[in-house]
C-alpha cells in the first residue's frame, strides 16, 4: 500500500469566506482589496478596492524596473508590505524568521489548510520549543500530539529530520537548498522556503499556489504534472536579488488569498495589468491539468471491541507505509474487491462465544491515493478477556492520547452511536458505546 502522500508541499488554500465564487461575492460587497481575515490580514489593510490599484501602479513607476518576465517583483512586495498575512511562524516586518518555526510550520502546511495547521503548531511548539526538544521527544508522543493532521509520514520524517540535524548540523539548519535536502522529510519546495524564508537566500518554493499564480501570468499551455519545470524556471526568474523571503510569501498569500482557484480577484492584484491571463479573460482555465484516471475504491471492515470498564481493543499499525506507526482498531485488509461476507474471518479472535453486530452505516474516507469505506462490526466481551498477541485494550477516557488518525476516529465515532468525523476527546460515554455494540 502507498503511503497516504507523496512529498508535494502544496499549501491548500486558506479556508475562508473570501475565497472562491462565494468569496469574490464578499469581496465585491466588501471593496476587498487584499487577503482574507483567515490569515491575520490587519485591520488597518481594509483599505477600499480602488485605492490599491493606483497604489501598485504609482509603486510601479517609482523606479521599480520590471524584470525580464514583464513583471515587477517589487509591485508585489508593496502589496505584500500592506497585506501580509498575520501568522504565527511568520517574522514581524524587517525581522529574520526562526529557521524551527519556518519548517515547523512548512511540514504542516503540506496538503493541510492554515486553519487546520494552527492549533497544531500552537501544540508543538509548546510541547516541543526547539530543534533539540523535538529529538530528544518519542516518535511515539510526536505521532500523538499530531493525531488527526493526517498525512502521518511527515511526523515521522519531521521526528527524523530533527534528529539528524542535532547528529550532522549540531542542531542548526543549513543555509543552502543543497545541504536542506539531504535533510529527512525536506523537498525541493521547503529547502526553498527555508532557505529564502529563515536565511535570506534567492530561492524560489513553488507550492500548489505559486503554481496557479505563475501559470495564468505567463499563460503556461503546458499541462501539469509536465508544466512543473517550466513553472518553477519562471518563479525563479521572477524572484528578485534582495528580500526573497517576503518575495516568496508574498506569492504564496496572493495564491491563497487573490489568485484563487476560482473567480481571482484580478481587479485587486498588484499584477493586474500585466498578467496574461486576466488580459486575455481566461485565468480560471490555469492551471492546465492532464486528467488522472479516478482512484479506485478500497473496501474493509473494522472491528470495534470493547470491554466492561477496561476499554477499547486498539493496535499498532507496521512502522512503515501508509498510516506508519500509528494506533488502529483490528481491520480486514482494504482492498478493491472486498467480500463483506467474508470480513468476520479476520476478526479478533477473542472467545469461542463470540457474537459480532454489524453496527449501522459505514465510515468513508480520502487518502490521497484512493478512496476508502469501511463497515464496522462491533462486540463486547468480558472483563477477564485478554487482548491478543500484538493488540491492546485502551480505556475509552484515554483513546484521545493515543495516535489515532482521521479514519480510525470516525471508526469510533460511528461505532459509538455517532457519525462523522467526531473528535474522540473528550472521551465518548460509555453508554453510548453500549448502546452501539448492542444494536
Ligand atoms: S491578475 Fe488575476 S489571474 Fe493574474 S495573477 Fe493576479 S489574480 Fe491571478
Amino acid at each position: 500500500m502507498r503511503a497516504e502522500v507523496s512529498r508535494s508541499a502544496q499549501h491548500t488554500p486558506v479556508a475562508s469566506p473570501l475565497v472562491g465564487e462565494a468569496g469574490a461575492a464578499k469581496r465585491r460587497r466588501e471593496g476587498f482589496p487584499g487577503p482574507p481575515p483567515q490569515g491575520g490580514r490587519e485591520p488597518a489593510q481594509s483599505a477600499s478596492r480602488t485605492s490599491l490599484v493606483p497604489r501598485v501602479r504609482e509603486n510601479c513607476s517609482e523606479g521599480n524596473p520590471k524584470n525580464r518576465n514583464g513583471l515587477d517583483p517589487q509591485a508585489l512586495l508593496a502589496w505584500y508590505d500592506r497585506h501580509r498575512r498575520k501568522l504565527p511562524w511568520r517574522a514581524g516586518a524587517g525581522e529574520r524568521a526562526d529557521p524551527y518555526r519556518v519548517w515547523l510550520s512548512e511540514i504542516m502546511l503540506q496538503q493541510t489548510r492554515v486553519s487546520t495547521v494552527l492549533p497544531y503548531y500552537a501544540k508543538f511548539l509548546e510541547r516541543w520549543p526547539s530543534v533539540r526538544a523535538l529529538a530528544a521527544a518519542p516518535l511515539e508522543e510526536v505521532l500523538k500530539v499530531w493525531a488527526g493532521l493526517g498525512y502521518y509520514a511527515r511526523a515521522r520524517n519531521l521526528h527524523a529530520c530533527a534528529r539528524a540535524l542535532i547528529e550532522r548540523h549540531g542542531g542548526e539548519f543549513p543555509h543552502e537548498e543543497s545541504e536542506l535536502r539531504t535533510l529527512p522529510g525536506i523537498g525541493a519546495y521547503t529547502a526553498a522556503a527555508i532557505a529564502a524564508i529563515a536565511f535570506g537566500r534567492r530561492a524560489s518554493p513553488v507550492d500548489g499556489n505559486v503554481e496557479r499564480v505563475i501559470a495564468r501570468l505567463f499563460r503556461v499551455e503546458a499541462a501539469l504534472p509536465a508544466a512543473k519545470a517550466e513553472i518553477r524556471r519562471r518563479a525563479q526568474t521572477l524572484t528578485p536579488e534582495t528580500r526573497a523571503g517576503d518575495f516568496a510569501q508574498a506569492m504564496m498569500d496572493l495564491g491563497a488569498t487573490i489568485c484563487t482557484p476560482a473567480s481571482p480577484g484580478c481587479d485587486v492584484c498588484p499584477w493586474t495589468a500585466d498578467c496574461s491571463a486576466r488580459r486575455r479573460g481566461d485565468a480560471e482555465d490555469f492551471p492546465r491539468r492532464e486528467t488522472k484516471p479516478a482512484a479506485k475504491l478500497r473496501r474493509g471492515a473494522a472491528f470495534f471491541v470493547l470491554r466492561p470498564n477496561r476499554g477499547v481493543l486498539v493496535r499498532s499499525r507496521p512502522p512503515r507505509g501508509l498510516l506508519g506507526g500509528m494506533t488502529e482498531l483490528p481491520t480486514t485488509q482494504w482492498t478493491a474487491d472486498f467480500d463483506a461476507r467474508r470480513a468476520l474471518l479476520a476478526a479478533p479472535r477473542l472467545s469461542s462465544r463470540q457474537r459480532w453486530r454489524r453496527v449501522p452505516g459505514v465510515v468513508t474516507h480520502v487518502f490521497t491515493h484512493f478512496p476508502l469505506e469501511l463497515i464496522v462490526y462491533g462486540t463486547e466481551v468480558s472483563a477477564r478477556t485478554l487482548a491478543p498477541t500484538g493488540a491492546r485494550f485502551v480505556p475509552l477516557d484515554r483513546l484521545h492520547d493515543e495516535a489515532l488518525p482521521n479514519v480510525m476516529r470516525k471508526v469510533v465515532a460511528l461505532a459509538l452511536g455517532g457519525m462523522g468525523n467526531r473528535d474522540v476527546s473528550p472521551a465518548p460515554s460509555r453508554r453510548a458505546a453500549w448502546r452501539a455494540v448492542r444494536r
